[in-house]
């Protein structure tokens, strides 16, 4: 755990708040619903926010969606106890597995796809991978808000161990059709649709390098090297993570 960062919190749209922090959380009101995307690490934090959420939101927090499982994003959900959870499965096993103290574990997990309606609202929580098996998307129209999870990141692209590069260029592609004016990361800062763009192109371009580097039989510690020097061009400062770089080569090199 590194120090803790300032509180910060936006109101991006009377009924959109974005509170940057070690990871992003998000929270959108609906017709009656006041829903938080994602909740931190750190519980004295996501009291301030959750207060914040309340006394702007003039109601109560009754709906928590977990992008995925990991603790950055998710430690902070005993705060949440009095809500329903929503979450993948996988998420579920996940945190059922972690077995940490004080945790509800989801009432409304779901296998591939979940809508959260309220009045007009329709909120899309989609699980597509990238990241780790369980990553998620949010997408809220209405909001015109796509709350990204860890799929994407300012600064690199980072996969868990079960990562799959397949799944998350195909999630980086889904992004740029959708309709949006805000695009929250899992961490950084809010993000452009060209700067998403830029990053699912970036994406491609390495795929199609790593696979011409498996034909040529580079080794597995060349790698690195050969990406550092031949890089794909990339209009983002979005670059790939060595270790990631090693799994999404690993990946391929099954095929
Ligand atoms: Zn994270």
């Amino acid at each position: 755990m590194g120090k803790e960062e300032p509180f910060q919190s936006e109101l991006l749209a009377e009924d959109i708040l974005f509170f940057p922090g070690h990871a992003n959380t998000v929270a959108l009101k609906l017709e009656q619903k006041a829903i938080i995307i994602d909740v931190g690490r750190n519980i004295h934090e996501a009291r301030k926010i959750r207060n914040t959420v309340e006394t702007n939101f003039k109601t109560t927090v009754d709906t928590v969606i977990l992008t995925h499982f990991h603790s950055d994003h998710t430690h902070s959900l005993p705060l949440y106890s009095d809500c329903e959870i929503i979450a993948s499965r996988l998420v579920e096993k996940f945190l059922i597995g972690a077995k940490r103290k004080n945790l509800k574990v989801p009432k409304a997990a779901f296998e591939r796809e979940y809508i959260v309606e309220d009045g007009s609202f329709k909120v899309t929580v989609k699980q597509t991978g990238g990241h780790t098996p369980d990553s998620c998307y949010v997408f809220s129209p209405k909001h015109k808000l796509l709350m990204a999870g860890d799929n994407l990141r300012t600064d690199f692209l980072w996969g868990g161990r079960q990562s799959n590069p397949e799944e998350w260029i195909s999630a980086l592609q889904e992004y740029i059709t959708f309709d949006v004016d805000y695009i929250i990361p899992g961490h950084g800062k809010i993000m452009t649709k060209e700067e998403v763009s830029a990053i699912a192109q970036y994406t491609i371009e390495l795929q199609d390098f790593i696979r011409q580097l498996l034909k040529e039989g580079t080794k597995e510690n060349e790698i690195v090297a050969r990406v550092n020097t031949e890089k794909p061009p990339r209009k983002t400062p979005v670059y790939i993570h060595e270790s990631t770089l090693i799994k999404w080569y690993k990946f391929w090199k099954k095929f």
